[in-house]
């Protein structure tokens, strides 16, 4: 049995999150990316969002998925009586004396994750990301205040609370990385027994084949089940890469949803790196077959009314295009999601850059099966594929990548002007070098230092956004809103965002043509 609620001794080991990641949304992924955004824009619309759902036992009926699998392995460790999830509002009813270790699962406890530092450096004004505030919010619950025992914070934005030098701040023990089915419960041990531990531990990799990975005990945020872990594709800007890449097995996979659903789940939120890599053939070839088995399993498991999927490469599409004809018949139905009365599916799907030669250096893999040099037409086929069986992908574009100069921008603009009759939702973001990546060491991209050609990317994007989705009262469109804040480019960047800003208003870009742009650079091999 669990340890009962406002049991005054508490229980052994209790599991958190700040507010922000251990809602549910009410089963919407999309509202909780809007909490990377400025507390003042975000708070106003996820308010609402941010109470606690609890069991009848005061432990949380949702929970993040790597929460959940971390709750797993310390439960099949320490035993059931042993450990809960509970939401930051209920922590003073699970810890007590009896309390020895707090674990806080973190993703963008700093606002230094991609879209939070790309946004909130833009917009200007509103505060601290919303992420940001809430892990201060949690760290600042009087639990902690006269708590003798130890606190473990893991998960993917560890790296942060080091980084911007929080760890002694809040009295944190250790910062795990990494995944933690190989070396967690050594090191609760460890510091169970008062062992010295370090402050900060990188876990070692875990290879699903050798390590066992648990099935979740009780349902994740979104309905959410892993499919597929790491990639292997080698991209050097990228994490999931560094993992190893494996495919769990249908039943496996099949248990988890049911936790999910039998738990009060709607949906299913597939998690996954490449979701076309699942059982994939050598050389990255895409499993057609044992991709339409396995959303078949999904969606005809009683109780599941949504599938949503979370990341796919575009590749595997032009290589394979039945595949999207085999899958669409199954996802649409399960799919919720409207533009002007059409249904559609979304995933997310990373674009990058236009620059072949970026590409080359830093991404080659990411083509694969085909071959980078082709990678304006696979990315306008695998749009058109996509698009044409009902798919309109969110998909992340970069500037400030090491290497990138204006001409591998210019080709990046080149390549949107050719995705421009596709209807995606385009998520242009700035380079940050992320911890475990092969590009960690290199410099991070900050909007005091981007060129014109860059600023154009980023209200190209929004302008494009606004043409495909206004009008609607899709979830895309609550969050353009944001977006108008591009007005206030010209008053918080100066004159190097005018063109980008007079663009985004809507202004004609005759007045303002890009070659003329350009042509203000000089050109050294032809300038005396
Ligand atoms: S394809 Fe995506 S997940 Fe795979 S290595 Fe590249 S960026 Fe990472």
């Amino acid at each position: 049995m669990i340890g009962e609620a406002d049991d005054k001794e508490g229980v052994k080991i209790v599991l958190t999150a700040s507010r922000t990641d251990m809602s549910d949304f009410e089963d919407d992924a999309f509202t909780a990316f809007l909490c990377t955004f400025p507390r003042f824009l975000a708070g106003i619309r996820v308010e609402k969002y941010l109470k606690p759902s609890a069991d009848e036992d005061g432990t949380c009926r949702f929970a993040p998925y790597g929460l959940r699998k971390v709750e797993a392995l310390l439960v099949e460790e320490f035993g059931r009586e042993n450990v809960v999830v509970v939401h930051p509002a209920m922590l003073n009813r699970f810890v007590g004396p009896k309390t020895q270790l707090i674990g806080i699962s973190v993703h963008d406890p700093a606002g230094l994750a991609y879209v939070s530092m790309t946004y909130n450096s833009l917009i200007g004004f509103g505060g601290t990301s919303l992420n940001q505030h809430e892990f201060k919010r949690l760290m600042e619950n009087p639990v902690f205040r006269n708590f003798e025992g130890k606190i473990i914070a893991g998960g993917p934005g560890v790296w942060q609370i080091r980084d911007a030098k929080l760890q002694d701040t809040y009295g944190i023990d250790v910062l795990m990385a990494g995944e933690a089915e190989s070396d967690l419960i050594p090191l609760v041990h460890r510091l169970l027994n008062g062992e010295r531990v370090d402050e900060y531990v990188h876990a070692r990799k875990t290879d699903p084949r050798r390590d066992r990975v648990p099935v979740i005990l009780k349902p994740s945020t979104f309905g959410s089940v892993e499919i597929t872990r790491g990639c292997g594709r080698g991209c050097r800007f990228c994490t999931p890469t560094m993992r190893q890449a494996y495919s769990f097995p249908i039943d496996h996979i099949m248990k988890e949803a049911k936790v999910n659903i039998d738990g009060g789940s709607k949906s299913i939120f597939v998690v996954t790196d490449d979701v076309f890599l699942y059982q994939s053939f050598p050389g990255f070839r895409p499993n057609r077959e044992k991709l339409v088995k396995l959303f078949n399993s999904i969606a005809s498991y009683p109780g599941v009314q949504r599938i949503n999927i979370s990341h796919g490469s575009i590749a595997p599409i032009v290589y394979d295009p039945k595949i999207l004809a085999e899958l669409s018949p199954i996802l649409l139905e399960k799919s919720g999601r409207k533009l002007r009365g059409k249904t559609f599916q979304t995933i997310e799907v990373g674009i990058e850059t236009g620059s072949t030669r970026i590409m080359t250096s830093h991404m080659k893999g990411k083509a694969l099966p085909l071959d980078v040099k082709d990678w304006h037409e696979i990315v306008t086929q695998g749009l058109g594929i996509m698009n044409d069986n009902g798919w309109y992908p969110l998909c992340t574009m970069m500037t400030g990548l090491p290497e990138e100069n204006e001409e591998d921008t210019s080709q990046t603009l080149e390549l949107m002007d050719k995705m421009k009759s596709y209807t995606l939702f385009y998520v242009p973001l700035l380079f940050i070098p992320l911890e475990d990546a092969m590009l960690r060491n290199a410099k991070r991209c900050g909007l005091g230092h981007i060129n014109d050609l860059q600023w154009e990317f980023i209200a190209t994007s929004w302008r494009r956004n606004l043409d495909i989705w206004d009008g609607e009262k899709s979830q895309y469109y609550r969050m353009l809103g944001f977006a108008l804040y591009w007005a206030f480019l010209r008053w918080k960047h100066g004159s190097r965002a005018t063109r980008a800003a007079m663009k985004f208003v809507g202004m004609p870009e005759f007045l303002f043509p890009r070659e003329k742009l350009l042509g203000l650079r000089c050109d050294h091999r032809f300038c005396a």
